[in-house]
């Protein structure tokens, strides 16, 4: 089975749409979360997220838009993004946000896998350094979770003596490109796609993965979008200035 891993689109339309021209075959969509939020599109986002299907878990700015979080969490950037897109959505769409499940999520095809947004242990718990991922790494039932939150690509892994972190290497700054990544049977494993909409990671493009169950292997990916239209999208919203602008530093 082949899972096509998307996270933490914060209603960029444009970058979810190159996402989804270069991806290659897959049999199910994961969603992991944060799919409004920043962004300039949130009912777009939504209706096409709905339309990929299969399998969902909430994220904190989901929860935060749709009242099932306080805004007092939030910095006062995502606070009025937040609120700007509650605002935007139609009541089917706020609905519809309120229904997602809370991680973990797991799929009954796929043995082994869990799907959350921040960590196994809380949803909205950051897994940044090797540091953070020690213990939902150990004390997890599934040997391999899937998650996003810190929009920065990569994983980790452990044999319960070692830590170590994978981050792809890639050759450009501004085509599209993936990296192979080999699971081993016998370790355990953090792995994140990267950010759709709001990469962190130094680069601009819009992550996404793809996971090959049968042969364990994630194929890490990014991809050039029209990042223009994204950020005159949000400026033309009247979003806090500094939301297009990181778009292009990939911070
Ligand atoms: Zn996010």
């Amino acid at each position: 089975m082949r899972v096509l891993l998307i996270s933490d689109i914060h209603s960029n339309l444009e970058a979810l749409e190159a996402c989804l021209a270069v991806a290659p075959a897959h049999d199910v969509v994961v969603n992991l979360g944060d799919i409004v939020g920043y962004g300039a599109n949130p009912n777009e986002v939504i209706a096409r997220s709905r339309e990929l299907g299969q399998v969902f878990v909430r994220g904190n700015h989901d929860k935060a838009v749709c009242g099932l979080m306080d805004l007092k969490d939030f910095n006062p950037v995502a606070a009025l993004a937040a609120e700007w897109t509650r605002n935007q959505l139609t009541p089917d769409n706020l609905e519809w946000l309120r229904s997602l499940p809370q991680g973990p999520v797991q799929i009954s095809e796929l043995a082994g896998l869990q799907f959350v947004h921040g960590s196994p242990l809380d949803e909205d718990d950051y897994v940044v350094t090797v540091r953070d991922a020690v213990e939902p790494l150990v004390v997890s039932s599934a040997p391999v979770t899937f998650f996003g939150h810190t929009h920065l690509q990569g994983s980790f892994e452990t044999n319960k003596v070692l830590l170590e972190s994978f981050h792809p290497a890639y050759k450009t700054v501004g085509q599209s490109e993936v990296s192979d990544f080999q699971l081993k049977d016998d370790l355990r494993y953090m792995v994140n796609p990267g950010s759709v909409g709001q990469p962190r990671d130094g680069d601009w493009r819009a992550a996404f993965a793809v996971f090959d169950s049968e042969n364990h292997i994630v194929t890490f990916c990014r991809v050039p979008y029209n990042l223009k239209s994204a950020q005159d999208r949000i400026l033309a919203a009247n979003l806090p200035q500094r939301l297009a602008t990181r778009l292009a530093a990939g911070r």
